[in-house]
C-alpha cells in the first residue's frame, strides 16, 4: 500500500523554535551526534556528556542520551536560535519527517497543530521524506551500555 505522504508533504521551517524551546522533551543523541558535537564544542565525549548531556528512557528500555534542557525547557543549545545548527542531531535535521510523525495523516495533522511549518511551503518528495527516514534509522540514539 502507498503511503499517504506518496505524492510529498508540504513543509518549511518557518524559524519560531517552537520545537526546541517551551516545551520538555527528549532530543535523543547518535554516536554520530555526539561525535559531531563534541568536536564542535572542543571537548572530549565523558566532559560533553556531563555537560550538555542527561540520560533518559529509551524506547526499548533502559535509557539513552539526550541534549540537556534549560530550566524554562528551551534547549541547552537555543540562544536566539540553534547555536550548533551546522552540526545538530540528526532527530533536528530530519524533522517532521520522523517515523511516528508519519504513521498516519491524523498524525501528521497532529503535528502540524504544534507546529506552523508543517503543511505550506516547500513540496518534499516521498524520495526525500524516506531518505529522512533512512537517515534517522541509520542514526540511533546511543544506549547506556550498548
Ligand atoms: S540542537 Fe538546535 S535544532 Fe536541535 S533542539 Fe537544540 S536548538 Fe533546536
Amino acid at each position: 500500500m502507498e503511503p499517504f505522504f506518496a505524492s510529498g508533504l508540504r513543509f518549511s521551517c518557518k524559524r519560531c523554535s517552537a520545537c526546541c524551546r517551551h516545551e520538555s522533551g527528549f532530543v535523543f543523541l547518535s554516536k554520530r551526534d555526539l561525535s559531531l558535537l563534541a568536536v564542535e564544542r572542543q571537548m572530549g565525549y565523558t566532559e560533553f556528556v556531563k555537560v550538555y548531556c542527561r540520560w533518559v528512557p529509551g524506547e526499548r528500555g533502559g535509557e539513552c542520551l539526550s541534549l540537556k534542557e534549560k530550566s524554562n525547557y528551551d534547549c541547552i543549545f537555543w540562544d536566539q536560535g540553534c547555536t550548533v545548527y551546522e552540526v545538530r542531531p540528526v532527530q533536528c535535521r530530519t524533522f517532521p519527517f520522523w517515523r511516528n510523525v508519519l504513521s498516519s495523516p491524523t498524525a501528521w495533522e497532529l503535528a502540524a497543530s504544534g507546529c506552523p511549518g508543517i503543511g505550506g511551503g516547500i513540496l518534499h518528495s516521498r524520495d526525500r521524506i524516506e531518505a529522512c527516514l533512512a537517515e534517522r534509522a541509520a542514526e540511533p540514539p546511543v544506549y547506556r551500555g550498548i
